[in-house]
């Protein structure tokens, strides 16, 4: 009998695959950044097999393009526990625990070793294009459990696996500079003038920026960051917009700041705008972009119509990151409306609750869809919430893969260890690398107040 138009018949179950068999495929891991080879390293540790898809042509492929970036959390909250132990029996030496690692030390010294133990687990040059349940659309219900995931790859290849762990990030997707979340009119026709955050301006992209006019768009602290790079190129006149009508969240509480790094960071940028080095424009909402003579023309129109324009030669949209869910489209996928996370999570990481050293651990159940068996994981877990710290992502995987393993006891024995200092300490960070400022994207990341011991349990509250 054939699904009816009216009311619940009773619905033919055809069953491709036993549950038996599905249980056979090897999980599969999506992205091989920092998260998603943490995934693998406990899956190999549990003796799951499983497979790594990642679409750029090394581990770390997002991580390889801020590889001139110093991170702020230092080597020993970047390392994943069972990476560790796969990594230290194979002859591996940890870097310095307290050392912050730039992008391209994270993946030289940590994730290019963990892949190599991996050997052809891991394929690179694999870009997952979608994701099912073998013969079941998102609709179909009876016996879907059973089915395994089918994945497609960007070479048209199919692949099956019980289970699947999507850690591919946030990076290839960054906002737009539209201020309204929608593209700004002809922002695709000038991408080639627009970069997005924290380019290496005085490194390989510095030709590109010195005595250009750069036009920066965007609040947080990536903008920040690196407004104050683009101010150490003398010749290169700067304008930075932003949506509000003064940049006092950006400058925060200069010396009476909460977060002093924070306050800090602020005054040095608030210095430059009242010494005109960088030319603030408030109230600008993208809304238009065009090719004009000798530049590209930004116009903002703001809520009531009023427009203003800006002419400069590049553009750097530091306007932050969100999820593509696409590729899971025919899921069952329960999101939470505004951040785009699992609805169970996004209390947890609210912006506005909370800083990256505040998010308290969490693991499978907060990760859970209503898809038995696919769980996002990392910074992509997240949504748009820029709280994320690899060491939550590895907390997160930890768990996942426990669950996977039917160790439930392990899998919600969720905790996390941070220390009262030191995990988003801006501080060290600038007394390591002068040369690119802080290293972050992580709005609240620039902490270098004592933070409360954090050993919490699943369920447990905000520690901040
Ligand atoms: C500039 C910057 C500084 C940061 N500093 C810190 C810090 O100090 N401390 C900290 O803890 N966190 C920091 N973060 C946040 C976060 O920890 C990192 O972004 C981290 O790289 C996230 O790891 P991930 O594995 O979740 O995702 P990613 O590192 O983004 O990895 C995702 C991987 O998936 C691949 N991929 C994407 N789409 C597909 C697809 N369709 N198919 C197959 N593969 C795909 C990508 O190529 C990539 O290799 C920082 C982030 C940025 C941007």
């Amino acid at each position: 009998m054939s699904d009816g138009c009216c009311g619940t018949t009773a619905i033919e179950i055809e069953q491709f695959t036993t549950a038996e068999q599905t249980d056979t495929l090897p999980v599969v891991v999506i992205g091989a950044g920092p998260v998603g080879l943490a995934a693998a390293a406990q899956l190999a540790e549990r003796g799951l097999d499983f497979l790594v898809l990642e679409a750029g042509e090394q581990a770390g492929a997002s991580v390889a393009k801020w590889a001139h970036v110093r991170v702020f959390s230092p080597w020993k909250f970047n390392i994943d526990a069972a990476a560790r132990r796969l990594l230290e029996a194979d002859g591996w030496s940890a870097p310095d625990a307290e050392w912050l690692p730039t992008g391209a030390e994270l993946i030289d010294d940590y994730l290019a070793p963990l892949v190599k133990l991996f050997g052809d687990r891991v394929r690179l040059g694999s870009k997952v294009t979608a994701i099912s349940r073998l013969g079941y659309d998102r609709v179909r219900t009876n016996g879907r459990e059973q089915a395994p995931f089918l994945i497609r790859l960007d070479d048209g290849q199919e692949l099956q696996a019980r289970a699947v762990i999507d850690a591919s990030g946030t990076y290839v997707s960054p906002n737009v500079l539209g201020a309204s979340g929608l593209p700004a009119h002809g922002e695709e026709t000038v991408a080639e003038l627009i970069d997005h955050a924290l380019p290496d301006v005085l490194g390989t992209d510095r030709d590109r920026y010195e005595g250009t006019r750069v036009l920066v768009v965007g609040a947080g602290h990536s903008a920040a960051t690196t407004l104050l790079t683009l101010a150490q190129l003398e010749d290169t006149p700067i304008t930075w917009a932003i949506r509000a009508g003064n940049a006092s969240r950006t400058y925060g509480g200069g010396e009476a700041d909460a977060l002093p790094a924070r306050g800090a960071l602020g005054t040095r940028l608030h210095a430059l705008v009242a010494s005109g080095r960088i030319q603030l424009v408030t109230g600008f909402f993208a809304h238009r972009v065009a090719a004009v003579d000798g530049g590209v023309e930004v116009i903002s129109r703001d809520p009531s119509g009023a427009e203003q324009s800006i002419v400069v030669d590049r553009i750097i949209s530091a306007t932050g990151y969100r999820p593509d869910h696409s590729i899971a489209a025919e899921l069952r996928l329960d999101l939470d409306p505004i951040l785009g996370s699992t609805r169970q999570l996004a209390p947890l990481i609210d912006p506005n609750q909370h800083s990256c050293g505040t998010v308290p651990p969490h693991g499978v159940d907060e990760l859970a869809h209503p898809e038995p068996g696919y769980y996002e994981v990392g910074v992509k877990s997240y949504g748009r919430a820029p709280t994320f710290l690899m060491a939550t992502g590895y907390e997160q995987v930890r768990s996942v893969v426990a669950a996977l393993a039917g160790d439930w006891e392990a899998a919600r024995d969720v905790q996390l260890d941070l220390p009262e200092t030191g995990v988003c300490s801006s501080s060290l960070a600038e007394a390591q690398e002068q040369r690119v400022g802080l290293a972050t994207g992580i709005s609240g990341g620039l902490l270098s107040t004592p933070l409360p011991l954090v050993t919490v349990s699943s369920g447990g509250g905000c520690c901040g």
